[in-house]
């Protein structure tokens, strides 16, 4: 995401900038990045595959229809963003699944429709065909594989609070007793805060979208949000002068690519797709040109699971 600097959008920054600042501050002074901050020159270039033959029902539709339907995050800087103005889709799990669809054979400029799918619809979407893969920081656990199948780890996180910058009292989860921590309905994070509710103590708050509570976090009517620490670095590089991540992850939460139950051949596909781009390098590039910039710093993925 670029922010072009005109005389004019300067003034209208450095206007926002002091109103938010007099009225308690709901946005990022001048000097914050807005939604994330893709070096787009450094993204790799995917080479499209052609006579792509897997014998899976989904992918058979799609190519028929002639486009690769993938739900994605679209709250998630550095993750999966939609630019608001261009509608353009952006971030790591978007590079993701842009290799992906290139190994299947649709072109990600022109044969990829991204739609947004948030936490709590996930298996719907996937089981009711709505969308063909999922990849939208979606932890693997046997919960989901009950509804849903996976292709992955592609990728490690783990749990981890953000706090307003000048938080003292909030060092971690051994900290949270008694306090309102914000997360999103059907995601992991909040499982784990209602799941032990007598070893953190926190009051949940749960909201349908992360932005949400980064808007209720910012507000001070939560002490802190909770979710994978990938997407908090993300709130936190946007907004450096406001939030900060505390840095002691709590759980593992391995992403997989979603898709359709027992799908077994397409399951293969997108694993052969995603082991091919950890090969040649453009996986690590990709991570470099989106998430590597939000301050979490590339590490060897986890080995995918056969
Ligand atoms: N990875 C966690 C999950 O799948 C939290 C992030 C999210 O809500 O997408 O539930």
């Amino acid at each position: 995401m670029k922010f072009r600097k005109t005389a004019a959008s300067a003034a209208v920054v450095l206007t926002l900038a002091l109103s938010a600042t007099a009225c308690g501050g709901k946005e990022g002074p001048a000097g914050d990045k807005p939604g994330g901050d893709t070096d787009t020159k450094a993204l790799p270039e995917y080479k499209v595959a052609k006579d792509v033959k897997v014998d899976s029902p989904v992918l058979k539709k799609a190519q028929k229809r002639g486009k690769l339907i993938i739900g994605a995050k679209s709250d998630q800087p550095y993750l999966g963003f939609q630019d608001p103005s261009s509608k353009k889709y952006e971030g790591f799990d978007i590079e993701v699944a842009k290799m992906v669809a290139a190994d299947l054979g649709f072109d990600p400029e022109k044969d990829v429709q991204f739609k947004t799918i948030d936490s709590s619809v996930r298996e719907t979407a996937i089981s009711k065909g709505q969308v063909d893969l999922m990849v939208g920081t979606y932890t693997i656990n046997d919960e989901r594989k009950k509804q849903v199948s996976f292709a992955g780890p592609y990728y490690m996180a783990g749990q981890d609070l953000l706090v307003r910058k000048d938080e003292k009292s909030i060092k971690g989860p051994d900290s949270i007793k008694g306090k309102k921590v914000c997360s999103v309905t059907g995601s992991t994070p909040l499982q784990n805060l209602k799941d032990n509710k007598s070893k953190f103590g926190a009051e949940p708050v749960e909201f349908g979208k992360y932005t949400d509570c980064v808007k209720q976090l910012l507000d001070g009517q939560v002490d802190a949000m909770t979710t994978d620490d990938a997407i908090l670095k993300g709130y936190a590089a946007e907004r450096p002068t406001k939030l900060k991540v505390v840095g002691e992850t709590f759980s593992e939460e391995p992403y997989g690519i979603g898709l359709k139950k027992d799908d077994k051949e397409l399951q293969s596909a997108v694993l052969d797709a995603v082991e091919a781009h950890q090969k040649d390098g453009s996986y690590k590039k990709a991570y470099d040109a989106t998430l590597g910039r939000s301050g979490s710093k590339f590490e060897e993925p986890p080995a995918l699971e056969r």
